[in-house]
């Protein structure tokens, strides 16, 4: 699975991206990312990438060029049988859920291009994106928190990356997880908080079906 993240801010990817389970991923080649500086597509020996909307309004949009440039140096490089998609991230998009992201799974390339300012260039979305993404109804600075999102999530459910429990949680939904103390006493005048008593008692088949159970409810599927 290749990522290609197209943003004024590369440098920001770089911490997250360099822990964890994605860095785990990169070093086993199950996934590989690369960060694309938006300004090196400028064509402008300032680097500029955006400017002032036209009908005036506040702030500065991300220019079509740099943008157009940038897809179409990527996309020259994927192979010809490779399934690619252009994401652009905008607030007010269709959001990301865990279907979408099963769906994003199965392709071989994601574009992620990363807006700034008060947004990207319309043709952007009409001629160059092949669908745009929001992360949940809130406005973000930049894209560049919904490209990590993004990215960690899809590369999830690229088989290998997570260990064997992980991809049971990935698979039946969040159930409730906890650790020792088996007894937990938060202050002396409280009740104390325990443990569920399935989870100690060693019946594999019983913890499973609870998990489950739990899972359900916490997703909202069940009461
Ligand atoms: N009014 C602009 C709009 O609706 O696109 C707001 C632009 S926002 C300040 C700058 C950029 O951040 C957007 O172009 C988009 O790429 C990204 N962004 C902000 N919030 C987002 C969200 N909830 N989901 C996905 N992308 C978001």
């Amino acid at each position: 699975m290749k990522f290609d993240i197209l943003t004024i801010f590369p440098k920001a990817f770089e911490s997250y991206f360099n822990e964890s389970i994605l860095k785990r991923a990169a070093e086993k080649k199950l996934i590989r990312i690369k960060l694309w500086d938006l300004r090196s597509f400028s064509g402008d020996k300032h680097g500029k990438v955006d400017d002032r909307p036209y009908g005036g309004g506040p702030g500065m949009v991300l220019m079509v060029g740099p943008i157009c440039r940038g897809v179409k140096k990527i996309l020259a490089l994927a192979k010809p049988r490779e399934k690619t998609r252009v994401i652009l991230f905008s607030p007010s998009a269709k959001k990301l859920d865990e279907a979408g992201i099963r769906r994003l799974a199965k392709y071989d390339r994601l574009v992620l291009i990363c807006g700034r300012y008060e947004g990207v260039d319309e043709r952007v979305v009409k001629h160059i994106a092949d669908e745009e993404i929001s992360i949940g109804d809130y406005v973000l600075s930049g894209g560049e928190l919904p490209a990590m999102v993004l990215v960690e999530a899809v590369s999830r459910f690229v088989p290998g990356v997570l260990g064997k429990y992980e991809s049971l949680e990935a698979v039946k939904g969040s159930y409730p997880v906890y650790t020792r103390p088996e007894v937990f006493v938060p202050d002396r005048k409280k009740k104390a908080w325990k443990v569920p008593k399935v989870l100690i008692q060693g019946d594999h088949q019983a913890i499973a079906d609870w998990r489950l159970k739990e899972g359900k409810k916490k997703l909202g599927k069940v009461d």
